[in-house]
Parts: structure tokens; C-alpha cells; sequence
């Protein structure tokens, strides 16, 4: 096995078991240059062992640990156990309940770099995003497909960060089993939506924003609900499953929203109560504001602003502005609940801005609940990039 040997100020990282080595923090390789993807043995700055890992010469994160046992062999069993182990973490959640949907493997956090699978009823979703994932994708089906009851894998390494880090072709399409049909029927609890897993975002839905429905549904009793940027519809279904009066969604994209209407029928929600509003949250909120509109309820879960250090100043104006808009068109004691999955905003900052925007609007907030992603989107304390997504469920005196 080739070995990779870091500087000696630069494995701190690796000694506190994050999986990412950065390019930077290798001083030399040893044994001839690893191709994509290949397992090589990486050393501290002292030559102690310290994991085995997938090199991705193209990529700032040139190696992606696999595991800190160096005796460990890293081959179709390893990936058997570790599906396993991610299996086994979630028992008690009801990922695996039929019907169902949920993540089964969240990449870093599950201790399987680059490897994400959700399940939607009978199918799974993969999204392969290092050069090691794809390496060894055989082994990552044949793990999933032996151990979890399906009738197909659909493979969706689309993302942004294989294309734009790894250098590596999108691939999509079905990678065992039977095709998906065109759209799959998904139940969370009482709510059931239809997801399209090969032009879906992320693998088709937010599962990430499962519990939070469940929440701002125990909320929406008899209100008057705005659901910005609502994608398919996910927690304007909630809110009006929850006793919602009247739900507006408001979403740039056309497909989303004509699948949110479909999501109404598969619910047998009336459709009289629901509004479809294919427009900038920015500018409709702002159009609300200038026409004295006012709610109830106001979900702001906008897509992710900030996608590196640099543009967290402009994100967080993007969030403040937001916020403040939406607090405005809060009646007293309605309810807001507010999102944030860009991973380099984190809580203490989401917790200003949203502050700010409080005392800018000239209104008072009482946090009821601090959110984060559903407990299968599992987060490991040796990984913080995990935990992307915040938010916060007011009532906005
Ligand atoms: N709340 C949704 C997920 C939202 S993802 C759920 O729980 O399922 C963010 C959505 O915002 C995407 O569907 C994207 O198309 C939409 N979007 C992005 N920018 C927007 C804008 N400026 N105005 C309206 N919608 C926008």
C-alpha cells in the first residue's frame, strides 16, 4: 500500500479522527503516485500510523479517511460493517418502516466518506460524491442491496461537489434492481408526498426537515400559513394537515410547485385553501409588506446562501432580510420558523441575525423551539461539517 506521510503541524486533524486531509497537510507520498480512489496508509509527521484513507489527487480534500484502525483492510466486509453499524444506530428510528423515507447513510457522519443513501418506501437513493466512494461502488451496493429490503437502487451522483471537487463525471441511473417509477409515494406519519428521485433536489426530498414538519404541523391549527420557498410543498402539506385555515406557497421552480399541487390531491386537501405563488421570496415578501398581507405562520426555509467563508457576510444579510420581512408579516403571537442548512453559518450566528432582524422589525421573539436536522441525518462530534442545518421556531410577540 502506498503511504502518505503528512507534515508534522498538519495532522492535528487526522489525530482527532475528522476524516479530511487537506492538500496542504501532505508532505510526501511514498511508493509511486495512488490513483483515484486507491486506499493508501497515511502517517503523522512522526510515521505513526494513523488511518487508511482514498486518495483523490484532484480534489483540495485529497484524502478521505476510511478508518483510524490501521489494521483495519479496507474491502467489501468493511463496507458490510459499516452499513451495518449505520443500520444499527438508527433501530429505533423509523427509517425503515414501510412506506417510509429516511437516511440510511449520511456520508462523514457514518463513518463512510462521500457515501450518502436515502430510502424512499421500496427504492433507495446513492449519491457517490469522493473518487473512493466510486471506487468502490460495488461493494457500496452489494452492502446496502444484501442488507436493506428493496426492489432497486437508483444511483444519483449528480451533486455539485463531485463535479467541482473531484473532478469526476455525474453519473445517474439505475444501478440495481428495478427502475423507480417516475414518482414514488412516501409516507411521514399522516403526510404523504410524491418524490421524483432522478430531477428531485438532493436525492428527491428534504428529508432533512422531516421532524420540523412534524413540528410546525402542531403549530398550524386555524392559521393563515405562508411556506416560502416551498420546494414540493413539504411543510405547507404539514401545516394544513395540522388544521392550516389557508396555506401560500411560494417557490421559484414551475415542476416543484406542480408536484406541491399533486401533493395536495394525494393528502385530499382541498385545493381552494392552498395558494401557488411561482415567484422571488425576496420580492413577494416585499409585495406582502407593501399590500398590508399578514399571517400566522411564516416558514422560511430558503436553499443554502452561504457555500464557503467568503459569502457568509452576504448570506447573512440574505437571512437577516429575510427574517425581518417575515417577522413583519406576523401577527402578534403568530409563529415563525426559520432555516438555515449553509453549514458555514453556524447556530451562534443564525441565532444574531435572527436577533437583529427581531429588533429591526421592532418585535419581540420567544424561541420555543432550536432546530436541526432529523435525527437519521445523524451528526458525529469528529465531523462538525455534519451539522449544516439550523433554524428556530418563534412566536413572535
Ligand atoms: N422547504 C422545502 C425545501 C426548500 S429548498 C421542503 O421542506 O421540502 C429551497 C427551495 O427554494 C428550492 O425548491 C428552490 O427552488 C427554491 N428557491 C430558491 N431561491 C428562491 C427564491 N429566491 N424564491 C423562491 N424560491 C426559491
Amino acid at each position: 500500500m502506498k503511504r502518505v506521510i503528512l507534515h508534522k503541524e498538519r495532522d492535528f486533524s487526522l489525530r482527532h479522527r475528522h476524516p479530511w486531509v487537506l492538500s496542504g497537510a501532505v508532505n510526501r507520498v511514498e511508493g509511486g503516485d495512488p490513483e483515484a480512489g486507491e486506499t493508501v496508509a497515511v502517517l503523522g509527521g512522526d510515521g505513526a500510523p494513523l488511518a487508511l484513507g482514498a486518495w483523490s489527487g484532484a480534489s483540495q480534500i485529497r484524502i478521505r479517511a476510511w478508518t483510524f484502525d490501521p489494521e483495519e483492510t479496507v474491502d467489501a466486509a468493511f463496507f458490510g460493517r459499516r452499513v451495518q453499524a449505520a443500520l444499527d444506530a438508527r433501530r429505533r428510528l423509523d427509517t425503515l418502516a414501510p412506506g417510509g423515507a429516511g437516511r440510511i447513510l449520511n456520508a462523514e457522519s457514518d463513518g463512510l466518506p462521500g457515501i450518502t443513501v436515502d430510502r424512499y418506501a421500496d427504492f433507495l437513493v446513492v449519491q457517490l460524491t469522493s473518487a473512493g466512494a466510486e471506487r468502490h461502488r460495488n461493494a457500496i451496493l452489494e452492502a446496502l442491496r444484501s442488507r436493506v429490503p428493496c426492489r432497486g437502487i437508483y444511483e444519483r451522483s449528480d451533486s455539485a461537489t463531485l463535479a467541482a471537487y473531484e473532478c469526476l463525471p455525474p453519473h445517474c441511473g439505475t444501478a440495481w434492481g428495478e427502475d423507480p417509477p417516475p414518482l414514488i409515494e412516501i409516507r411521514e406519519d399522516d403526510r404523504r408526498y410524491w418524490v421524483d428521485v432522478r430531477r428531485g433536489h438532493k436525492t428527491g426530498f428534504y428529508l432533512d426537515q422531516r421532524a420540523n414538519r412534524d413540528l410546525v404541523s402542531r403549530y398550524a391549527a386555524g392559521a393563515d400559513a405562508l411556506n416560502a420557498f416551498s420546494y414540493t410543498g413539504g411543510f405547507g402539506i404539514a401545516a394544513a394537515l395540522g388544521g392550516a385555515r389557508h396555506v401560500t406557497h411560494v417557490e421559484l421552480s414551475t415542476d416543484a410547485l406542480s408536484l406541491a399541487r399533486r401533493n395536495l390531491e394525494l393528502n385530499g386537501l382541498p385545493a381552494d385553501a392552498h395558494t401557488f405563488e411561482e415567484a422571488n421570496v425576496f420580492e413577494y415578501l416585499r409585495e406582502c409588506r407593501d399590500r398590508g398581507a399578514s399571517f400566522d405562520l411564516v416558514v422560511l426555509d430558503p436553499p443554502k446562501f452561504a457555500d464557503s467563508r467568503g459569502t457568509v457576510m452576504k448570506a447573512s444579510r440574505g437571512y437577516k432580510d429575510i427574517a425581518l420581512l417575515g417577522i413583519k408579516l406576523l401577527r402578534p403571537g403568530g409563529i415563525l420558523a426559520t432555516f438555515s442548512c449553509s453549514s458555514h453559518v453556524d447556530p451562534a450566528l443564525f441565532w444574531k441575525i435572527t436577533a437583529a432582524a427581531a429588533v429591526d422589525s421592532r418585535r419581540s421573539l420567544r424561541v420555543l423551539h432550536r432546530l436541526s436536522a432529523a435525527p437519521d441525518h445523524c451528526v458525529s462530534p469528529d465531523f462538525p461539517q455534519g451539522e449544516y442545518l439550523k433554524g428556530f421556531l418563534c412566536a413572535v410577540v
